[in-house]
């Protein structure tokens, strides 16, 4: 058995629909503005442009039903976003055969810290300040795609406090999820327990204490989420 000389860290997990076992989270890729409204709403060009990603940390992704709002920060962000979840991977995937390695789909928030992001981008730094910090990635359950299949398309929402802040369709994505995988396994040797964040529709805005953010997919299901 092996012996750490500190106590490894617990794994970052997701719940499976109709299962008691748990899917262990690797690594977290995201991509940027992927539907044209919302590239239109940030100041971008939704011209089909060279896709771009960043990383949250495993660690990040937090299926409590809690998102405490987190420090250094006064305009945090919801993002709605369909959630990909791989049980396989490997380098130079092809489109074609993308889609073989997806385990299922969950709802999830990339919460963004807004007021760090912007000045990053202005400052030429790194983005994790504004997206990676703690409890970042609220998910929902993980649905395998053998229930619900590959949605290529169906309403995507986010209320809060009951109101409708976010409304599209994941059929609105610049690059679809098959080739998300492929482009990205050109960079990086991605593998089973990878999750992909596909991009948020437009909408996204400030959340406040209290506030109950209630994230809705066609065909994959359901997220809560209280900002504690
Ligand atoms: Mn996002």
């Amino acid at each position: 058995m092996t012996k750490f000389i500190i106590e490894p860290a617990a794994q970052a997990c997701l719940p499976v629909r109709g299962s008691d076992a748990l899917f262990p989270v690797r690594r977290v890729y995201c991509i940027g503005r992927n539907y044209a409204a919302h590239t239109i709403e940030m100041g971008g060009d939704p011209d089909r442009e060279e896709p771009f990603f960043f990383q949250k940390n495993a660690q990040n992704v937090d299926a409590s039903g809690e998102f405490p709002y987190p420090p250094e920060s006064s305009d945090v962000h919801h993002e709605m976003e369909l959630v990909v979840a791989l049980h396989s991977g490997g380098a130079n995937i092809s489109v074609g055969d993308a889609l073989t390695h997806v385990f299922g789909y969950a709802p999830g928030l990339d919460m963004t810290r807004r007021d760090l992001q912007a000045q990053a981008k202005e400052t030429r730094r790194p983005w994790e300040p504004g997206k990676a910090f703690e409890r970042s990635a609220p998910m929902g359950e993980l649905v395998p795609a053998s229930e619900c299949g590959h949605p290529e398309s169906g309403r995507i929402t986010l209320r809060v406090n009951g109101e409708v802040r976010q409304d599209g369709d994941v059929n609105q994505m610049i690059w679809k999820v098959p080739e998300m995988i492929a482009y990205l396994s050109r960079f990086y040797d991605i593998a089973a327990g990878d999750l992909v964040m596909s991009g948020t529709p437009s909408g996204v805005g400030a959340v406040h204490k209290g506030d109950v953010l209630e994230g809705h997919i066609d065909g994959v299901g359901d997220l809560h989420c209280k900002v504690v």
